[in-house]
């Protein structure tokens, strides 16, 4: 069986302990690689090299720099398939979904911000009769990038593209549930001319190297994104080593949705903002509230859809759900299910494990469930279930769902279905998260700043924002 390897200083090596850990397929249940389970020992290698490339790096123009990332990323490009099949065969999500979303995102990271670098600059802040105040932002130097594995070289290159991009050496960890796509970009490393040391790609469990990443002395910033309860974990470790930190967290976001919608365009949309991923993205919007005028027709017309949605293995061409990334997770979230039915919920459609036949009868499959008749503050509306379960409540006033949707820990992101335009300005500001969708959802400008508030996170991503995070500013005095 195939067994995956570290790249330390621009060459792939074997875990210093030679222990490997097993990597599930969520679509046939089976072991089908193994991964290595790297510890402070592989750190530590990976921060000498990243060492040793930093001051060639660092001092690369930004141009040339540039360069090297848009070749990562025609890398990424020229090796679709092979990078499509393996994020779809990693993380149990339809191919069509790997070809349409994860991959050319990637791809459309490293560009930006291979690009981005070129015109990025710093300030200049002059006093009257005094002098002059110049602003220098240098990189950091080594960085950690954690990452989750929902969205896994999506998310991973969303770290590292803007880190290498500012002058940075990076130590970077996928999850250890999905570790194939990072395995991979190794090769396109090597392939783009990135000098050796400047990336690291360390596999193993998070208790174990990334805990090590986020306690090296030497490493000046952590870039993680993942579970809320892991971040406050890193926060209280980083945090008196004075890293900078940027994290990015869990969501329970509301998709709020009044009478006077596009009906049509906003269930077609709704289908997606609730269910694509198998419901594992962050931003998905998994408590619905309607206006009571609507809520009936709504309820049909959703549920009747969702019924029919075909829940199958990753390579179906017809497949609207896949797998679900892993049998804990699976048990989790069908765990909510049953908590819902305790607290009083109707489950309207799904609520169960679809079993496939043959290759496919162990994989984790869930159907799409809806569930009705919860209060908004029950712990099924206020806890993260991450997958393809969503309730929907009725509401009768502005004040009320305001109240509702701003009533859980999180604050990633909301989505608002209106035509009414001073409305929908109205409740934007309102509305407590980092992200605001109206009459849309999951449209993503990499220019934006994005990330959460309370429980959902510190800092944010994208942009100036990721570039300012991933320098330090020194201010300069001139007096005349
Ligand atoms: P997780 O917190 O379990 O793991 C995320 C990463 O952190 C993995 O690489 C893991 O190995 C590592 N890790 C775990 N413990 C660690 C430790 N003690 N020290 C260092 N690293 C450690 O999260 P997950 O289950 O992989 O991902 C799902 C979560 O991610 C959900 O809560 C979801 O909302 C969140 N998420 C947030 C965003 C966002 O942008 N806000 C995006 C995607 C996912």
């Amino acid at each position: 069986m195939e067994k995956l390897s570290n790249f330390i200083d621009g060459t792939y090596c074997p875990p210093v302990s030679g222990s490997y850990i097993d990597n599930y397929e969520p679509a046939t249940g089976k072991v089908y690689c193994h991964i290595p389970d790297s510890d402070d020992k592989d750190v530590e290698q990976a921060v000498k090299a990243a060492e040793t490339a930093f001051p060639v790096w660092s001092a690369m123009s930004a141009e040339k720099r540039g360069e090297i990332l848009v070749k990562l990323s025609e890398g990424i490009r020229s090796r679709m398939d092979e990078f499509v099949a393996a994020e779809s065969r990693d993380n149990g999500k339809p191919i069509s979904l790997a070809a349409s979303v994860d991959i050319p995102r990637a791809i459309s990271n490293f560009h930006f911000f291979a690009t981005a670098i070129e015109h990025f600059a710093s300030e200049s802040h002059y006093m009257e009769g005094l002098g002059v105040n110049y602003t220098v932002r240098k990189p950091l130097g080594i960085v950690g990038c954690i990452s989750p594995w929902n969205l896994p070289l999506y998310l991973f290159s969303w770290k590292i593209a803007p880190a290498l991009a500012a002058g940075n050496c990076v130590i970077a960890k996928p999850s250890e549930i999905t570790p194939y796509t990072a395995y991979l970009l190794g090769k396109v490393a090597q392939e783009a001319g990135l000098p050796a040391g400047v990336l690291n790609i360390l596999h193993g469990l998070g208790g174990k190297v990334g805990d090590a990443i986020v306690k090296h002395p030497k490493i000046k910033a952590i870039s993680f994104t993942g579970g809320t309860k892991t971040g406050e974990y890193i926060a209280r470790t980083a945090a008196p080593m004075f890293k900078k930190l940027s994290l990015e967290l869990g969501g329970k976001n509301p998709n709020i949705i009044f009478a006077d919608c596009d009906f049509d365009e906003m269930i077609k949309t709704t289908i997606r903002s609730s269910f694509a991923n198998q419901g594992q993205i962050c931003l998905c919007g998994s408590r619905i509230f309607v206006e009571r005028a609507i809520y009936d027709k709504f309820k049909t017309v959703f549920v009747e859809k969702i019924a029919k949605s075909k829940v199958s293995n990753p390579e179906d061409p017809e497949a609207n759900l896949g797998a679900v990334v892993s049998k804990p997770h699976m048990e989790k979230v069908l765990s909510y299910v049953e908590l819902a039915k305790e607290e009083g919920g109707t489950i309207l459609t799904g609520g169960e494990r679809v079993l496939l036949e043959g290759d496919y009868s162990e994989g984790y499959y869930i159907r799409p469930t809806v569930i009705e008749g919860l209060a908004y503050d029950c712990r099924t509306n206020q806890e993260e279930i991450f997958g393809p379960v969503v309730t929907i409540t009725p509401f009768d006033t502005e004040e009320e769902v305001l109240m509702m949707a701003n009533s859980t820990m999180y604050g990633l992101a909301a989505t608002l279905w209106t035509s009414d335009l001073q409305r929908a300005h109205r409740m934007a500001d309102k509305i407590q998260s980092g992200i605001v969708w109206i009459n849309s959802w999951l449209v993503r400008d990499l220019r934006t700043p994005f990330g959460g508030v309370k429980a959902s996170g510190v800092g944010r991503e994208g942009g100036w924002e990721a570039l300012r995070f991933f320098t330090e500013p020194k201010n300069v005095f001139v007096k005349y």
